[in-house]
């Protein structure tokens, strides 16, 4: 699937954006994945991966003379969002839970969860 967001360079950048390095987080960050934009409070799925920042769209309510649901494509940086589709801990995609005790579901698996409090009854895991 490929985004409807046009990045608008000069000539020569796009020959540029293979050198920046990747960003540590981008490692483990795939199209699909849920991520969480912290600074805003947001949430939406990985439609397209870049080195440093993930493109994501998002549902805006626009209310003109009717009510519409615009899907908007934004960039988001690296620095600003955690994936929510990985244990926050080790990065590992398997048998996770929800971390209970917050209002972001930051997922954790269950090796972690063991780890981190004997009382597993604390996480609501999904099967
Ligand atoms: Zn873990």
């Amino acid at each position: 699937m490929r985004s409807s967001l046009t990045l608008k360079t000069e000539p020569g950048w796009d020959i540029g954006i293979m050198k920046i390095r990747k960003h540590p987080r981008m490692s483990n960050i795939g199209i699909g994945d849920e991520v969480y934009f912290l600074p805003q409070h947001l949430y939406a799925h990985v439609i397209e991966v870049f080195p440093a920042a993930v493109c994501v769209r998002i549902g805006i309510l626009a209310i003109t003379d009717h009510m519409e649901l615009l899907l908007s494509p934004q960039l988001w940086r690296a620095d600003d969002i955690e994936n929510l589709s990985v244990c926050r801990y080790c990065g590992s995609r398997d048998d996770l839970c929800c971390e209970v005790g917050s209002v972001v579901p930051f997922r954790i698996c269950e090796r972690c969860s063991v780890l981190a409090s004997n009382d597993v009854s604390q996480h609501g895991c999904y099967s």
